[in-house]
């Protein structure tokens, strides 16, 4: 994997113990999949608690009409990402994404709805275009964001 054409940029540690320190609604996960927590990017496990709060995932400097914050869960402890960010995680996998390309001005490039098993091919076809450098990943069904994917 190391040659990988991507990482995984899911949110970083302070910003996730910031929202943490904020607070939101209090969610007990009851089914899985079903709590994906964007720190780890794992399901959360029948039992854990979640957070619900809102990010934005554009750098704060960046002046663009694409910038919106979209509901996202954590798991109400700290948590961290796993070690493999140049590979899909299962909780894209199994889940109908909306994917999003910019270039480094916020300006969209291309965006598609697809299976997370095609998240591997549309991240290549994505990047393929020199000028795109950031993905923005939600969920199709509910607009949660997922997570970022930058070139690796
Ligand atoms: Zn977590």
């Amino acid at each position: 994997m190391s040659n990988s054409t991507f990482v995984l940029n899911p949110i970083s540690s302070s910003t996730a113990e910031a929202l943490r320190a904020a607070g939101g609604a209090i969610n007990v996960a009851d089914s899985k999949p079903g709590y994906p927590c964007r720190q780890c990017l794992r399901d959360a496990e029948i039992g854990e608690e979640l957070v619900l709060v809102s990010h934005d995932p554009f750098a704060p400097n960046l002046e663009t009409p694409y910038r919106s914050a979209s509901p996202i869960f954590l798991h109400s402890k700290s948590c961290t990402p796993p070690d493999g960010l140049a590979a899909i995680p299962e909780q894209l996998a199994v889940r109908q994404l909306s994917v999003r390309s910019f270039d480094d001005t916020g300006h969209m490039i291309d965006a598609a709805v697809v299976d997370g098993t095609d998240l591997d091919a549309t991240i290549v076809e994505f990047f393929a275009d020199q000028a795109a450098t950031s993905l923005h990943v939600h969920n199709a069904h509910r607009g949660c964001w997922a997570t970022s994917i930058v070139r690796g």
